[in-house]
């Protein structure tokens, strides 16, 4: 290892150790006995729990980006700036709440002299040289998985990014021909298990293979391209988790092939977050169950042909997560931004309606999200996952499900932040600000130059968590990838605008459209909050307290 590279690791070293001791220092003040977080005691705890998470999380990119800074020099570089970064933005977090934390910024002070060089203009600008020739860097996939790259890319730029823009000015639905061509391309079956006619194996590769994939269609549109794929992945994962063996053969072959387009349904007016709260309920009648209540938020649900629904099959509130049941619920793909459908009279109790609209909008558009009211609505019993074994399951399945989509949505923000980062360096070459290029001013090479190192950073990182998953290990690591990549889309999309000047405001330059694109991210599959202050930091706050009891 090369000295400048010793002293990242060191200073992500002792970055790591003030995160942990501040993990325990939050497990202690929130502990609930046995090891375990009490929920309510952490709420008091939530400003340092949510930034904890957030370092955490960057704490773990950081020491990716150590192994991609093995692969040469200008990895190197995007490495050792990431992390300098990461650190002193640690040490931004921790100033002026040393008390609230338990430890003190000043004891990143053997990381000053790394600080120092890797942050200074000379050494950003050193960075920016690379980017016209080498953009955000190597993603370093071996053969197999830079075929995939490649297959979908070529996709996402002959396919995806022509409708893209009249799909989202005019708001219109997603062209079918878009849905056949990713069909055809094998794109809805990368989860379906082979021997139900798709291309997992099992392992880490199929996570890694639908991470790759999401990307390249999401630098094509996040909403056109990328989003497509992300449901059938949910209802994948819980099907192949929790479904009875004819419900895989009945669904999943038509699923990988995109014969079945499918719509998520968990969020209600009143219950987003609060999964558990959720009171749609699933009553049970001969021969199936009723549904009655609302859902909303369910994107693609018009132009869906199944929808998957978790509602409560336990009347009784207090049973919670418990009480909840997952359906795959039958129905017409409607086009357009509304849709009714009245079941036929000969069906059980006759008569059940399911009514839908589109909530319009900022961006993410093509799909539409819709808000459907189910009265009386009549699901057979075998379309409950896991059949009369899956009562009181739903809330399992879905989680595992959702796991894979937060994953997925980092992948989904990394292919955005490129996007926006192609746009921006492209427009900074070409446009002329007092006598010379955008580009070649310091500010906004060293801006170019933080995308570039951020996105790599996120790549990398969610690479890292699919092969995590892939080990089954990747629960926590989903959610902290989506959590810091997702809010780091933010900024990228902001500054790829910003460099546009007036032109990033024009609904006709991409860059408008990838910064109201990117807004969603931290809001959907587990808002931010919700991931950091009830995922992520009761884990590490009960990680912190294992390994006290373990070294003792
Ligand atoms: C474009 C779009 C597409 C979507 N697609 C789907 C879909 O296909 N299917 C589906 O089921 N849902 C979908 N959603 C819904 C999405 O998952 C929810 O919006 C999200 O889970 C948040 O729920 P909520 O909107 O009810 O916000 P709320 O739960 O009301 O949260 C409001 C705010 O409070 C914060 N908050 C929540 N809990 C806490 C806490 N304990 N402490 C502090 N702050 C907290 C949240 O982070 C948020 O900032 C979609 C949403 C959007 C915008």
């Amino acid at each position: 290892m090369s000295e400048p590279l010793r002293a990242a690791a060191a200073a992500v070293d002792d970055a790591a150790v003030l995160v942990d001791a501040a993990c325990l220092r939050l497990a202690h003040a929130a502990g609930g006995g046995k090891g375990r977080v009490s929920g309510p005691a952490l709420d008091d705890h939530q400003v340092l729990a949510y930034d904890l998470a957030h370092a955490a999380s960057a704490v773990e990119a950081a020491r990716v980006m150590l192994v991609y800074a093995e692969h040469g020099e200008y990895e190197s570089r995007l490495a050792r700036f990431f992390i300098a970064d990461a650190v002193a933005d640690l040490a931004a977090k921790i100033t002026g709440r040393e008390a609230l934390w338990g430890v003190e910024a000043a004891e990143l002070a053997a990381a000053q002299p790394f600080l120092e060089a890797h942050r200074s203009p000379a050494f950003i600008d050193e960075i920016a040289d690379h980017l016209v020739r080498d953009s955000t860097g190597p993603a370093h996939l071996d053969d197999e998985f830079d075929l995939v790259r490649d297959t979908f890319h070529r996709f996402a730029s002959d396919r995806i990014r022509p409708v893209a823009e009249h799909v989202h000015r005019a708001n219109t639905d997603i062209p079918e021909d878009l849905i056949s061509g990713l069909a055809e391309l094998g794109g809805f079956g990368l989860s379906v298990p082979e021997e139900y006619g798709g291309f997992a194996v099992g392992g880490p590769h199929d996570y890694l293979g639908m991470v790759v994939a999401t990307e390249e269609l999401s630098w094509g549109s996040l909403g056109v391209g990328g989003s497509l794929i992300t449901r059938p992945e949910i209802l994948t994962r819980a099907l192949v988790k929790g479904g009875t063996e004819e419900q895989k053969r009945r669904w999943l072959p038509r699923i990988a092939t995109g014969e079945l387009m499918v719509g998520v349904m968990v969020t209600e007016p009143d219950y987003g977050s609060d999964v558990a709260s959720l009171t749609t309920g699933a009553t049970a009648v001969d021969g199936g169950y009723r549904i009655n209540g609302v859902k909303t938020w369910a994107t693609l649900a018009g132009r869906a042909n199944i929808l998957m629904l978790l509602a409560r099959t336990d009347p009784d509130r207090a049973s919670g997560h418990r009480g909840l049941s997952l359906f795959v619920v039958d129905k017409d793909p409607a086009p357009g931004h509304a849709f009714a459908f009245t079941q036929p009279a000969d069906t059980p109790g006759g008569g059940g309606k399911m009514e839908g609209r589109a909530i319009d909008t900022i961006g993410y558009r093509g799909m539409h999200s819709y808000e459907v009211a189910f009265d009386d609505w009549f699901v057979p019993a075998e379309n409950l996952v896991g059949g009369p074994d899956g009562l009181g399951k739903g809330f399992y399945l879905q989680m595992e499900g959702f796991e894979n989509g937060r994953l997925q949505t980092a992948a989904r923000a990394v292919g955005l932040m490129q996007a926006a980062f192609d746009a921006g360096l492209a427009y900074a070459q070409d446009r002329q600000v007092f006598g010379k290029a955008v580009f070649d001013y310091q500010l906004s090479r060293a801006k170019l130059a933080r995308m570039a190192a951020l996105i790599q950073a996120g790549r990398q990182f969610s690479y890292d968590v699919a092969g995590q998953m892939g080990r089954g290990e990747g629960t926590l690591g989903a959610s902290m990838v989506k959590a810091y990549v997702c809010r780091a889309a933010e900024w990228v999309t902001r500054e790829a605008m910003q460099l546009h000047g007036g032109m990033g405001y024009a609904e006709e330059f991409a860059v408008s459209r990838y910064f109201v694109d990117a807004r969603v991210l931290s809001i959907f599959e587990g808002a931010d909050e919700t991931l950091c202050l009830r995922v992520i930091a009761p884990r590490l706050a009960e990680r912190a307290l294992a390994s006290t009891s373990s070294t003792r």
